[in-house]
């Protein structure tokens, strides 16, 4: 499971200024569900290859008597929700007792804590660290978030070491690419039709906002008779990992709206959370974004969108609750999904009610499309024509006389796909001719459902 991260400290103390440096990389998304996570950024970040989710819990507000509530509170759910916590103080400001306060709930955590000193910069930094060590949490890193100094050397020495200890304990990840394979038989065998993955269970994520339909959609899914399914126990910050079998394909279902936990657990249990969300993002390989017919596309629904891009996943739009609705609002709500979601033109939209069951059987053709769209294998050679076939269809532009050149392309990874293309001067290839490239490669190599990334290195 993708670690999380939350920071933590009083207002003011540079929380969200570390916070978008450390999701710079990835383009942080803020996540606002009102009512259920107030005040609360959540980012998708990552360092040395491995990837992390930061929560920003949006500080702890106010004097010594108010701190017990607010640690109960908003804040306090985030640390529950975290693998580990970043406790912000200020180097300037010294020890506050709000400062104290909070480090004394932080101590009777069992979660490691890591205390950083911000805004180190102008002042000795060793001599107000120093300060910060009667909080008793250990080591004090001295950072300057606003210009990035000590970020660094935090995530090298901490951080590092306690993602990859996380990271380990799962399950190791897919097999790499054969990379032998690409030399001794891409002449023999026809690239495109390689399905290397073919044999693994395809992991897929039903995400959406509360109440879009996400359970009826999977005990739908379940009820169905062709579906075998077995049983897995879950745990309760996590998601819900359920494999089954549909027409020989296998698939392990991330129940994010804890469908198999109703009347165990508690029905208090928040059914909804941002974190068990992004996590599942994460965790899968196709995406499956529940939207409410009812309730129309929200900032919420593309809050979703935008992580699950982020992430670079495939991705299968179900628009549920298409049930009984009258011409009109039909007509009305396709307008509005391609005003609103006409951005993402690879993923499939299907109209479905998961309450009838109408269109449910249909959305995994789509999603095993986009599996396989990911995982397909391409050669060097094919991905070399197909650039070549783009450039004599329409040359790139003359920058200052000269003409930019595109040499060559090669594969640069899977899932998504990554086609890396070498060349000159590609710093000044216009962005309506990468759009061109793109769709282009799409249409070539028949690539439906997940996202494609398209590197440019200059030279060779
Ligand atoms: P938050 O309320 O904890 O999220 O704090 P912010 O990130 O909004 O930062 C509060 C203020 O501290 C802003 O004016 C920042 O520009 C400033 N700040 C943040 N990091 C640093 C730093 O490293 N050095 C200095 N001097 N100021 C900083
Ligand atoms: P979740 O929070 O996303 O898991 O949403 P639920 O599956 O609990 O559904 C929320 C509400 O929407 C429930 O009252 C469902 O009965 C209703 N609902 C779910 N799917 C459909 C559908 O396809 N059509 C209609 N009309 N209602 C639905």
């Amino acid at each position: 499971m993708t670690p999380v991260l939350a920071l933590v400290g009083r207002p003011n103390v540079g929380k969200s200024t570390l916070f978008n440096r450390l999701t710079r990389t990835r383009d942080a998304l803020v996540a606002d569900f009102p009512g259920l996570t107030r005040d609360r950024k959540y980012g998708q970040a990552s360092y040395r290859e491995m990837e992390y989710l930061v929560i920003d819990t949006g500080g702890i507000h106010g004097g010594e008597e108010g701190i017990d509530a607010e640690m109960a509170g908003q804040s306090l759910q985030a640390i529950e929700e975290a693998d580990a916590v970043l406790f912000l103080v200020d180097a300037r400001a010294g020890v506050t007792s709000a400062d104290e306060a909070i480090a004394g709930h932080l101590r009777r955590l069992e979660k490691p804590v890591f205390l950083v000193a911000n805004k180190i910069d102008g002042v000795d930094a060793d001599v107000v660290t120093a300060d910060f060590y009667s909080l008793a949490l250990g080591d004090v890193h001295g950072i300057a978030a606003a210009h990035g100094r000590g970020v660094n050397q935090l995530l090298e020495t901490s951080m590092a070491p306690f993602l990859a200890e996380l990271i380990e304990e799962e399950e190791p990840e897919e097999e790499p690419w054969p990379d032998e394979v690409e030399d001794d038989e891409a002449e023999e065998e026809p690239d495109a039709d390689r399905q290397p993955f073919e044999d693994m269970p395809i992991k897929l994520a039903i995400i959406g906002r509360p109440n879009v339909g996400k359970s009826t959609l999977t005990n739908r899914i379940l009820g169905e008779e062709r579906v075998v399914v077995y049983d897995m126990p879950g745990t309760t910050r996590d998601s819900i990992y359920i494999p089954m079998q549909r027409e020989e394909q296998d698939y392990v279902l991330i129940d994010t709206a804890g469908v198999r936990r109703r009347g165990k657990v508690s029905e208090t249990v928040e059914k909804f959370s941002v974190i068990k969300t992004l996590q599942a993002i994460e965790d899968a390989n196709v995406v499956l974004l529940v939207l409410d017919a009812r309730s129309g596309i929200s900032d919420q629904d593309l809050s979703l969108l935008g992580f699950a891009l982020n992430a670079g996943r495939s991705l299968v739009i179900a628009v549920n609750k298409w049930d009984g609705l009258d011409q009109v609002v039909k007509d009305d709500l396709k307008r509005e999904l391609d005003r609103r979601l006409g951005f993402i033109d690879f993923a499939r939209l299907h109209f479905i009610s998961a309450l009838h069951g109408t269109g449910v059987g249909h959305l995994f053709e789509s999603v095993e499309e986009a599996y396989s769209s990911a995982t397909k294998r391409i050669n060097t050679s094919m991905l070399t024509r197909i650039l070549k076939g783009a450039v004599e269809d329409h040359n790139p532009p003359m920058i200052q006389g000269r003409r930019i050149k595109l040499r060559y392309a090669h594969a640069g990874g899977y899932n998504p796909p990554i086609i890396v293309i070498h060349g000159n001067q590609l710093s000044g290839l216009p962005e309506s001719y990468r759009r061109y490239l793109m769709n282009y490669y799409r249409r070539s190599l028949k690539i439906m459902g997940t996202p494609i990334r398209i590197e440019y290195r200059e030279g060779d």
